[in-house]
């Protein structure tokens, strides 16, 4: 280790001005900025020549309390980025491509979630009821393209759990005011031309092209697929997952709506398509749709065709010709994301496929362990630098395991895409031990190691009982003695869904209301 050990960690430095470093830097700097006898200080370089992603519509619920931690309206949020309410996702076609095919994964956990595990009662009501319906009201609401709330419920706070959807581009640029503006955080543009220090040491400063040497006791690489530091500098290994999540390439585009009264969803649609899958995100002023395939299944002029068709269906034909933007990526992460003085962050540590939405709330838990870890000094770096990756390379392995989950389980055998996806070299150990387990047990909270899952078990619930896995459960007494308790928890969650229905406004409805509104000033 060189240079004074105990020196504090002052100066934090990221690289990168997309999603991933200005949450990042909202995140540290709402935490460890600004306070009285503290010297921290955050710089956030960004060059001027590399665009950012510009996808990443789709969050998850944890974004709430992110954007609340960084000290941000959620009405100023929802108006800047045309963000909508997103309730969870409605999956088409992927058990077996029939017309009526689809299921919800919601954000609410199902009745009773900690107590009573209803999946086994659902079972013998199966034909009549979908797992959804039986035990969540999110479902209901999302058919009827509902809010998650009411005008007057306060920001950030929810009849039903909710997430967003928004613009990337203009989230990036709401976080770099904010952060700039309100947070103390400095803004360089420029681009990094060079890392200095050696390859077996610290990361000493970055050399910019028109703003010399920026020094740095912490570097967060938030470079996206460049990954410039971590990669590039360290040449830590990416490690592919293409054998297991075979999509590599995304066209997008976005679709104004038909019309400006258009309903808008209240959930990410997903439909299965022959070599991937189409989302379809509805923020206030347009749709951002994409097709994300495998390039071993699909060339990109078929997979155009796909999408321009989905989009001809959708629109009732009045778009009928698109220019999609490509984007590539390699599905897999860094084999570690904590090197020496060095964190990457976002796409630079990694990136999967956008199913589930996992990359941005990927981020965030990382931007929130980094805030709460920030080590005091360059002699406990190390420990904690360990532990991150610890827990990080776990959370990828799950997150790997849970969007697999979605392609094992499908029927469909209608392409060369979903027979490969049913392949046993591709299938990990981890999940195919669970589903041999949950062919007799339903998922449950034994399943899942650590208290803070990115996917509990009410998420595999959803997805197994969607897509109509069967679990031939044991009978228990336990069982048999909640039998009573169980049929009320569904009665009740009808009873909830009929009550609320008629008490929600549209999701179109509410968002214009917010827009006229303006932003809450606190
Ligand atoms: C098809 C697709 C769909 C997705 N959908 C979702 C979704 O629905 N939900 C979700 O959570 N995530 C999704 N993601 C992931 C999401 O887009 C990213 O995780 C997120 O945008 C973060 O990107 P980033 O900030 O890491 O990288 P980028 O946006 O690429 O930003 C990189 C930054 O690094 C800067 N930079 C690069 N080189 C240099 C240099 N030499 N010097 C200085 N600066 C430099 C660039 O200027 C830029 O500012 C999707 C990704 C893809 C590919």
């Amino acid at each position: 280790m060189n240079k004074n050990t105990r020196k504090p960690i002052r100066k934090i430095v990221i690289v990168g001005g997309g999603s991933a470093g200005w949450l990042t830097a909202g995140l540290l700097a709402s935490e460890h900025m600004g306070l009285e006898g503290q010297d921290v200080s955050i710089t956030l370089i960004e060059s001027p020549d590399v665009k950012t992603i510009g996808v990443g519509e789709g969050t998850w619920p944890t974004m709430r309390l992110t954007l609340q931690i960084i000290g941000i309206s959620e009405n100023e949020f929802l108006s800047r980025c045309t963000a909508s309410f997103k309730q969870g996702t409605k999956f088409v076609g992927w058990v077996n491509g029939d017309s009526e095919d689809h299921y919800y994964h919601p954000f609410t956990v199902p009745s009773g979630y900690g107590e009573i595990n209803l999946v086994p009662y659902w079972q013998e009501q199966r034909d009549k009821v979908s797992f959804v319906n039986a035990v969540s009201i999110q479902g209901y609401l999302c058919d009827r393209n509902l809010a998650p709330k009411q005008t007057t419920t306060p920001e950030y706070a929810f009849v039903s759990n909710y997430a967003y959807h928004l613009d990337a581009g203009k989230l990036a640029e709401l976080l770099q005011e904010h952060c700039t503006q309100k947070l103390g955080v400095k803004h360089l543009l420029d681009h990094v031309t060079s890392v200095n220090g050696d390859a077996d040491s610290d990361i000493d400063s970055l050399t910019t092209a028109n703003s010399g040497d920026i020094e740095g006791d912490l570097f967060i690489d938030c470079t996206g697929l460049s990954s410039i530091l971590l990669g590039g500098h360290y040449k830590i290994p990416f490690v592919s997952k293409q054998n297991i999540l075979f999509n590599d390439s995304a066209l997008a585009v976005q679709i104004p709506y038909v019309d400006s009264n258009s309903p808008i969803a209240s959930q990410t649609i997903s439909t299965a398509q022959s070599a991937g899958w189409i989302w379809d995100i509805g923020l206030t002023n347009r749709r951002g749709i994409g097709y994300t395939y495998s390039s071993l299944h699909s060339n990109d002029e078929d997979a155009r065709e796909v999408l321009r068709q989905y989009v001809e269906d959708t629109t009732g034909g009045s778009v009928k010709d698109i220019e999609p933007r490509k984007i590539a990526f390699q599905p897999g992460h860094r084999k570690k994301f904590w090197h020496r003085n060095c964190v990457a962050i976002g796409m630079s540590a990694g990136f999967l496929e956008p199913l589930e939405a996992s990359a941005l709330v990927l981020i965030e838990l990382a931007g929130q362990m980094i805030s709460e870890e920030l080590p005091a000094n360059r002699s406990v770096m190390d420990i904690v630098a360990k532990r991150y990756n610890e827990k990080f390379l776990y959370r990828w392995d799950r997150i790997i395991d849970f969007l697999k989950l979605h392609y094992v389980l499908s029927q469909r055998s209608d392409s060369a895409y979903w027979i490969d996806n049913h392949g046993p070299e591709g299938i990990p150990e981890s999940l195919r031990e669970n589903l041999e387990l949950w062919k007799y047990q339903a998922p449950w909270h034994n399943d899942f190691s650590q208290v803070d899952e990115v996917f509990s078990a009410a998420s595999y619930q959803y997805v197994l009982c969607g897509m109509g896995f069967e679990t031939q459960v044991r009978k228990t007494k336990r069982q048999a003695e909640n039998a009573d308790k169980a049929m009320q928890l569904f009665i009740d969650n009808h009873e909830k869904a009929n009550k609320i229905i008629g008490k929600l406004p549209a999701n179109r409805d509410i968002l214009n209301s917010i827009a006229q509104q303006g932003p809450d000033t606190p």
